[in-house]
């Protein structure tokens, strides 16, 4: 049985089809040569550069260069033509850059020209002009991290905080004075930081991408690992909560309209397991920097193999799926999840358990498993 019809158009190369084993996955049209690129994805949903590397990564190619801080910020001339409307938080006199930090005039231009982008440079700006204060306030006592772990979760703990939130915070919130919200702002670190700018992203992508463009069809059926994920690190929860605490006070209104607890907890959920790391490109895997992650859902298909006959890898902004040998039709199109193929067989099977919530059942471990015995 094909699923989705819809999702027929995501490679002339493969069908996604339901499997008897359960779950999705890649079947390849065809005998297919070994270099054939049978995917290649540029729209991603949402990115987050980690804080460590905020200035040392350009925010449109994703270019490094040995952890110089790129040349070209973003400055108040090259946004103040994009500024319509009054209500815009930008200003001249305090404008701190939104973060934003490029290779060069051409990518910061390519940047500045996605539609409607003045809105989420607006809520960087914002973000950034409070981060200060939100950092000084966090608390980095061990005891917390362990108190917020020490939770036992099931979907109802998770059901609650929510309703918490919804039933008793929003209300509140919606009745301050804008100047007494911002005291409610949470006290967070460069790692909610992070996560705030990738949701906020996703957020933006999501209200300007067309509702039936194959992207925004796929996000919307992606697999949530939400229980998984925050049963593993029940410090989720609470990380979530800081997240969208954050996001509610400080939205403007044109992105305040798309936050949503099922939408947030959607965002976060699939991105739990469906993230790509977004790697230092030409280096040696052992070699190469780790900046961040982002989530290509039209790439979420791909089930791991510990032999995968795809070999994944960014160029700029865009990934690239690479077939790295001979297929034949109706074969399944697998990658590696993990980038640990060197470990060993139990080592690299934990590994896999742990971060994505599966045993591995592909070939190369079936076989290694039986020779163990
Ligand atoms: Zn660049
Ligand atoms: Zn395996």
């Amino acid at each position: 049985m094909t699923i989705d019809e819809d999702v027929r158009e995501i490679s002339p190369y493969f069908q996604v089809r339901q499997t008897t084993w359960g779950g999705r996955a890649c079947f390849s049209s065809g005998n297919i040569p070994k270099g054939t690129i049978v995917l290649q994805v540029a729209h991603f949903t949402g990115s987050s550069i980690s804080y460590e590397f905020r200035k040392e990564v350009c925010h449109n190619c994703f270019a490094y260069d040995n952890a110089r801080t790129m040349k070209y910020k973003l400055n108040y001339d090259s946004v103040k033509n994009l500024i319509h409307g009054a209500d815009c938080q930008i200003n001249s006199k305090k404008f701190l850059g939104a973060g934003l930090w490029f290779c060069s005039e051409y990518c910061r231009d390519c940047y500045l020209q996605i539609p409607n982008i003045i809105e989420l440079i607006e809520f960087y700006e914002i973000l950034l002009r409070h981060f200060p204060n939100m950092l000084k306030r966090y608390n980095t006592i061990p005891e917390q991290e362990t108190k917020f772990n020490s939770i036992s979760i099931s979907e109802s703990i998770i059901q609650s905080a929510w309703d918490e939130i919804e039933i008793n915070w929003i209300p509140r919130i919606d009745n301050m004075k804008a100047t007494k919200k911002i005291n409610k702002l949470p006290p967070i670190s460069e790692d909610e930081y992070c996560c705030i700018r990738f949701v906020c992203e996703s957020l933006f992508n999501l209200k300007h991408m067309d509702p039936h463009s194959i992207t925004q069809r796929t996000f919307n059926t992606l697999q949530s690992n939400e229980l998984g994920k925050i049963s593993r690190f029940p410090v989720l929860l609470h990380f979530q909560k800081l997240v969208f605490q954050t996001l509610y006070i400080l939205l403007p209104s044109h992105l305040h309209k798309m936050l949503t607890i099922p939408l947030l907890r959607h965002i976060l959920g699939t991105e739990y397991g469906n993230a790509f790391g977004v790697w230092q490109e030409g280096e040696a895997a052992e070699s190469r920097e780790y900046f961040g992650y982002w989530v290509f859902p039209e790439a979420s298909y791909f089930n791991h193999s510990c032999n995968p006959n795809v070999t994944k890898y960014r160029k700029g902004n865009s990934m690239l799926f690479k077939l790295n040998k001979d297929i034949k039709n109706n074969e399944q199109i697998c990658i590696d999840y993990s980038g640990v193929l060197n470990l060993p067989t139990k080592k690299r099977r934990k590994f896999l358990a742990d971060s994505w919530f599966f045993d591995c059942a592909c070939e190369r471990c079936n076989s290694e498993l039986q020779s163990v015995h």
